[in-house]
């Protein structure tokens, strides 16, 4: 018996070494792989494109996740015989980390303004390549059995390229367009960001009522009425059926006599206070579509700072917090102000990053009309094409896209990859270049980056070298998408868009979505609670194995998974178990060579019955996805049914005289703990392998056949 098994298993040691081998074996990429058994090379591709990780900052215990649950399917697959490809990647992860860039400057009494936008994007370059190798440290530590000679980074010139043509494609198509529209526009962050970049949140603030000429308007917003001119009523509203479209009447406003235009609107609700709004369409998409239906101006009344401008006259440059309760008293002392609703509650959008009140402002931007990519993946859907773990992610997805809303793709940061436009006065040319003869004959390029979405949503695709490639070829569509339920529609859905509508093909055909990684009290983890569990402090104190069951028993899929110290820990305790299963065990069948066909006696015939039974379940859980059962059904044998009880059976055999029932034992538990290294390996990679290193020298269990059950 190797004498390592005399002292307890030490992870630290073991692991670094172990990782070596496999990067060493080139057995993480596809071509390097062992033929199958009976001697015929692997055929049949299994590929999973491992969502980048934002590089940004640390691996958390959702990367962690990822990782784990990824890193299970890659080496299941590749010991069923698979030529299996885990492709791993990094995200520039536009105004993510842009983001924690500009917290990074703030700390240093910097700011990004006024910055030369070259030596910014040079910072911020900088400082996500650090992040990016730090972090493929962090992935090896986990065990990631993905080809890093194929990892790809989003900001790589043929990435790019690929999402180059993807928007001159939909621009040849007609399906973006450049449109003055309403976006969501934060004033910290100086970007306009998608819907989905937004939150709502619930607020309480005074309603005012002002007298609009013979008419009462309602608003909590007085700071953007300067300029409203045109009075909005219902065509039916018969309390109105005096005033005609286009009618002009003379007011008092805040800042003198103006004309305000009569305007019949069916958005204008007669049950709704006095069943009259003025609107300002600048600042709001409902006022905004109204312009639009009826041809009316916009004109702007806050700048992109959050000031107002010169149509405030005496408040021009004044903030809204500033300048509201004085619009107020203004409108009072004039006479204007007939009631204040103190206890108004109502949602207001907020920048998902900052919780500023979104601003909306009309700008001209880049949308993508989404509709016309949505339709050809609802009927995929619908015709079964995608399965969901779990299902009910199905309709949620469905829903989304069947109210899907043209996608704002333009984004005001610098991190990013460029919108390949140029402008000349009115003309448009779609291009990384200017047309012939160059941007001195007054062609101006686009300053906007695309939203990072646009680029990760062409990720399955593009990494894998469309349309020429060989790996393109043999690795498309790809097999699984494992992520995170939170980016079903940031990143799912346009993962399937723009993969349908690029390729004709669906990036995949499986959706698994875990759940967030939360507390013991099931409380989300948060820096200020202090109960944050870094999974790599965790892989360093109780072994990466043990953090691998942690975060897999337990874990369905879709609903939060709770992490913490003591569940870790138990599974150390189960890595020490099968150590000291091995021990016995090769302490007990020395001399003794495992026979593939040995004729077990009845005994033994009815424990190896059992035996296979767990495996074919285990291996029925993995093919369904149902990972947190397989793991506790291989738990729950080996320690409390191999270890409790077949082990101490076997002591009292072995002191017996029953020659032909030990022999016939000692074959049965050279089996069974081959076989359970086999099938607890995409579990717990390292200690497995360990083991396997000192009973089958020259072999690696990382390529070793899955049991034929
Ligand atoms: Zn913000």
């Amino acid at each position: 018996m190797p004498e390592k098994f005399l002292k307890p298993y030490d992870s630290a040691a073991a692991e670094p070494l172990i990782y070596q081998k496999w990067a060493e074996s080139g057995y993480f990429a596809p071509e390097n792989l062992p033929n199958l058994p009976d001697g015929s090379p692997r055929t049949e591709p299994y590929t999973i494109i491992m969502p980048p990780p934002n590089a940004n900052g640390s691996l958390h215990a959702g990367h962690a996740v990822f990782v784990t649950i990824e890193d299970l399917l890659i080496r299941y697959n590749r010991m069923k015989g698979k030529k299996t490809l885990w492709l791993p990647g990094a995200d520039h992860a536009g105004f993510e980390t842009q983001v924690v860039y500009e917290k990074k400057l703030e700390k240093e009494g910097r700011t990004r303004f006024g910055m030369d936008p070259g030596v910014l994007r040079n910072e911020i370059l900088q400082f996500t390549m650090a992040n990016k190798s730090f972090m493929e440290g962090q992935m090896r530590q986990l065990g990631a059995s993905c080809d890093w000679n194929r990892e790809k980074f989003t900001l790589e010139p043929d990435v790019i390229r690929t999402v180059y043509d993807t928007f001159k494609k939909l621009y040849a198509d007609g399906l973006v367009y450049r449109g003055k529209r309403i976006v969501n526009w934060c004033s910290k962050h100086q970007t306009s960001l998608s819907n989905l970049e937004t939150e709502r949140v619930s607020r309480t603030d005074p309603f005012y009522y002002f007298k609009y000429g013979p008419f009462t308007i309602g608003t909590v917003r007085p700071e953007t009425k300067f300029a409203d001119k045109y009075v909005v009523m219902h065509p039916d509203d018969v309390r109105y059926a005096q005033y005609k479209e286009g009618d002009k009447i003379e007011i008092e406003w805040i800042n003198g006599p103006i004309t305000a235009t009569v305007i019949k609107d069916e958005a204008s609700d007669p049950e709704m206070g006095s069943g009259v709004m003025t609107i300002t369409p600048w600042h709001s998409g409902v006022d905004f579509d109204i312009a639009k239906r009826h041809n009316l101006g916009l004109e702007q009344i806050i700048d992109e700072r959050g000031k107002l401008l010169p149509v405030a006259g005496e408040f021009a440059g004044m903030s809204i917090k500033e300048a509201r309760p004085l619009i107020v008293e203004k409108l009072k002392s004039k006479g204007l102000l007939e009631k204040i609703d103190e206890k108004y509650v109502h949602e207001v959008p907020v920048c998902y990053k900052c919780g500023r009140e979104i601003e909306p402002q009309v700008k001209e931007q880049w949308f993508v009309k989404i509709k016309s990519l949505a339709e050809p993946v609802i009927k995929a859907i619908e015709a079964g094409e995608v399965t969901f773990y779990p299902e009910h992610y199905k309709k949620i997805l469905l829903n989304w896209l069947t109210n899907i809303e043209d996608w704002n793709i333009s984004r005001q940061i610098i991190w990013g990859i460029p919108i390949p436009v140029w402008y000349k006065g009115s003309d448009i040319f779609v291009g990384e270049n200017p047309p012939a003869g160059g941007a001195g004959e007054g062609w101006g390029r686009d300053p906007d980056t695309f939203d990072t979405w646009f680029s990760s949503g062409q990720w399955p695709f593009a990494t894998l070298g469309f349309p020429d490639s060989q790996d393109y070829k043999t690795f498309y569509p790809t097999q699984v998408m494992e992520t995170g339920g939170d980016l079903i529609f940031f990143w799912v859905s346009r993962m399937l868009m723009l993969g349908l509508y690029r390729t004709g093909k669906l990036p995949f055909n499986t959706v698994y979505l875990h759940g967030m990684v939360v507390a013991k009290d099931g409380t989300k983890m948060s820096k200020s609670k202090g109960n944050v569990i870094s999974p790599l402090e965790m892989s360093e104190k109780y072994g990466t194995d043990a953090l691998r069951m942690g975060l897999i028993i337990g874990n369905t899929p879709g609903t939060p998974t709770a992490l913490y110290d003591d569940k870790i820990k138990a599974y150390k305790h189960f890595a020490n178990k099968i150590w000291n299963i091995t021990r016995f065990v090769l302490e007990n069948t020395q001399g003794v060579t495992p026979n593939p066909v040995y004729n077990f006696n009845a005994a033994d015939t009815d424990l190896l019955a059992e035996f296979i039974l767990v495996a074919k379940d285990v291996t029925a859980d993995i093919e369904n996805y149902r990972f947190y059962l397989a793991g506790e059904k291989l738990y729950q044998y080996v320690w409390h049914r191999l270890a409790d009880t077949i082990l101490e059976e076997s002591k009292t055999l072995f002191k017996g005289a029953d020659e032909a029932a030990i022999q016939s034992r000692k074959q049965f538990l050279l089996y069974v703990l081959r076989t359970s290294l086999v099938l607890l390996h995409p579990f717990m990679p390292f200690i497995t392998e360990e083991i396997w290193s000192s009973i089958q020298s020259g072999s690696m269990l990382i390529v070793e056949p899955w049991p034929n059950l």
